[in-house]
């Protein structure tokens, strides 16, 4: 099925010729494609699922992922944040804040909103059309899908966290040190939430999380293939302290960022998950499909309009300034987390200082390295303390 609301570039024979091609619809290639389209390029948005499809998410939408969108409307929102509580050990610390901290949504509307978006700035969706490869030749790039051939003068990649051949090679958004999981669970008994909940189970950073939406509760752990626990120990755990019943569970990768990884590949632009872009210690990746989809429209504009002979090199650098150092930081945050014993579980329970810099990390109102930085600049040495005196007791 096509939807045309764009224009054709040029088509000649079975071959179509865009501007811009954008691969997969999530919150990164459809901010990516309305952004190009804004700026009057013709740009392909094409995704291989039928919209509205289901996306395994927490649903959590922080306040400054909705400073980088048109305006939400109100029926998209499930319920606003105010509250976070963190529970284990038989006790539960909980704190209210006067401002709203962002919101929860259902994944399946807030993605075809954002795709809505992006045809009303002009770009033409394709949908239930997988796209199988990219290519680079004579300068332009070739595009290979199931409905003929797709040539563009530039390419944003935005599939998610699976794996997408590009330039002959198959490109994975992960690698085992940047790699974690997160189980998708939904609970079967309608329990009223105010606010997000967070569990200590014995996970790789021992934090489960029950998040309100409207119908259903959005469960689920942040789980490592290296744990030494099992998914089902760990829902058990899960549901047992939340005193949620869960209708079944899916695992899905979360390509934690690593800092050193290069988000392009040729002339290729990887972005959201494709690119690496979540926060390695809180697992938010909304913010980063958002924010890289918005910059990589930025750098392909600049290069469709002459000035610059390559989107990549100007695209790479934005990525190192504003993610570099926030991810390295988060990735060591989270490593001195592994296992419950040495883990932030005590100090979240002990500290709820730890709860008011999860906050300011939803707002960012000092901007995401500056609330990163003041954020790690308390807890790492505590983290550390922690790890040692775990290591060698008495001291
Ligand atoms: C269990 C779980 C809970 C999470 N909870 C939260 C949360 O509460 N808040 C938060 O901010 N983040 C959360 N995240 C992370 C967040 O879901 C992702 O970071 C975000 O969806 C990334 O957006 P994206 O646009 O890069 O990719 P996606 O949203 O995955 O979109 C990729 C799109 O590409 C399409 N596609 C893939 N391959 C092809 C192909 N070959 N051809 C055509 N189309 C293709 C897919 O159909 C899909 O529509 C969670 C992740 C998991 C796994």
């Amino acid at each position: 099925m096509w939807r045309l609301c764009g224009r054709w570039w040029e088509t000649t024979g079975t071959t179509a010729y865009y501007d811009a091609i954008v691969i997969g619809a999530g919150p990164a290639g459809s901010t990516a494609g309305r952004e190009l389209a804004v700026r009057g390029h013709t740009v392909l948005l094409l995704d291989r699922a039928y919209f509205p499809r289901d996306k395994p998410c927490g649903g959590l939408i922080s306040h400054k992922v909705l400073q980088e969108l048109p305006m939400l409307p109100d029926d998209l929102i499930d319920q606003h944040i105010f509250r976070i509580s963190v529970c284990g050990n038989g006790q539960t610390t909980s704190k209210c804040y006067p401002v709203s901290l962002g919101v929860t949504v259902e994944r399946g509307h807030f993605d075809q909103w954002l795709v809505e978006r992006a045809i009303e700035a002009g770009c033409t969706f394709m949908e239930g059309h997988e796209a199988t490869g990219i290519d680079e030749k004579d300068g332009l790039l070739h595009v290979a899908s199931d409905s003929g051939a797709l040539v563009a003068r530039a390419a944003i990649c935005a599939t998610g966290a699976g794996p997408f051949l590009i330039c002959g090679k198959q490109h994975v958004p992960w690698s085992p040190l940047s790699l974690g999981l997160g189980v998708e669970a939904y609970s079967l008994v309608q329990k009223r939430l105010d606010g997000l909940e967070f569990y200590l189970t014995g996970g790789v950073a021992g934090l489960g999380w029950a998040f309100p939406g409207r119908e259903r509760v959005h469960a689920g752990v942040g789980y490592s293939a290296i744990a030494s626990r099992t998914l089902t120990q760990e829902l058990a755990e899960l549901a047992e302290q939340s005193g949620l019943m869960f209708s079944g569970a899916s695992v899905w990768p979360v390509p934690g960022g690593f800092p050193w990884r290069r988000p392009a590949v040729g002339k290729v632009l990887l972005v959201g998950d494709a690119g690496g872009f979540v926060d390695p210690f809180t697992g938010e990746g909304v913010y980063g499909a958002v924010r890289s989809g918005k910059q990589a429209a930025y750098h392909v504009d600049v290069f469709l309009r002459g000035g610059c002979s390559d989107p990549v090199r100007g695209y790479v650098r934005w990525a190192r300034n504003e993610f570099g150092r926030v991810f390295a930081v988060s990735w060591f945050t989270a490593l001195l987390c592994w296992k419950k014993k040495y883990s932030l579980s005590t100090l979240l329970l002990r500290d709820d200082w730890i709860i008011d810099g999860f906050a300011r990390l939803m707002r960012g109102d000092k901007g995401y390295l500056q609330e990163w930085e003041d954020f790690a600049a308390r807890l790492l040495p505590r983290l550390i303390k922690a790890r040692v005196q775990a290591i060698f007791p008495g001291r």
